[in-house]
């Protein structure tokens, strides 16, 4: 029985007088062909598939990353805010602080002024530094300069080595 070509090409050589081996040879390399063609149409939606998944996940984590970009804006912005406002609040705590302590400074020196008017102090100025001083007798009987801080001015003058050598 003699051998029935399959395909066009097999069949044109068969018209040809074609050997029957080699009728067989074409037929089977023309169903190679064909096998491998599907496989590569196979792996071309493979391909489309996968190419379409990766701009999914592209956009998909481009949509994610600009999310959190604004949200770390947002909760940057929040934070520098706050920053802001403690850096007023302890400003102003700080300035609080510091009238406190001039008014406290303030009736203090008041205090120690109306003291010394009190006990009936001679009021002068030191010649060195012209600031305003008291003189108080000490028990030894000598007179010693004070401020209306209620400190020795040999203690406080701005050139209180002087006084020390040379006298007031
Ligand atoms: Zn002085």
């Amino acid at each position: 029985m003699a051998y029935e070509p399959e395909s066009r090409l097999a069949r044109d050589v068969s018209a040809h007088g074609g050997r029957e081996d080699d009728l067989r040879a074409i037929d089977a390399m023309v169903e190679d062909l064909r096998t491998t063609r599907g496989k590569v149409a196979d792996h071309k939606r493979r391909i489309a598939s996968l190419e379409e998944k990766l701009r999914d996940d592209r956009a998909r984590i481009e949509a994610d990353a600009q999310r959190h970009a604004r949200s770390l804006a947002d909760d940057l912005a929040a934070a520098l805010s706050r920053q802001a406002d403690a850096e007023r609040r302890a400003d102003e705590a700080v300035k609080r602080a510091s009238d406190a302590r001039a008014k406290a400074a303030a009736f203090y020196r008041k205090a120690i002024a109306g003291l010394y008017r009190v006990l009936g102090l001679d009021e002068g100025q030191c010649s060195s530094c012209h600031g305003r001083i008291w003189w108080v007798v000490t028990k030894n009987g000598r007179p010693a300069p004070y401020t209306v801080d209620g400190v020795s001015h040999f203690a406080d003058c701005p050139t209180a080595k002087q006084h020390r050598k040379g006298g007031m």
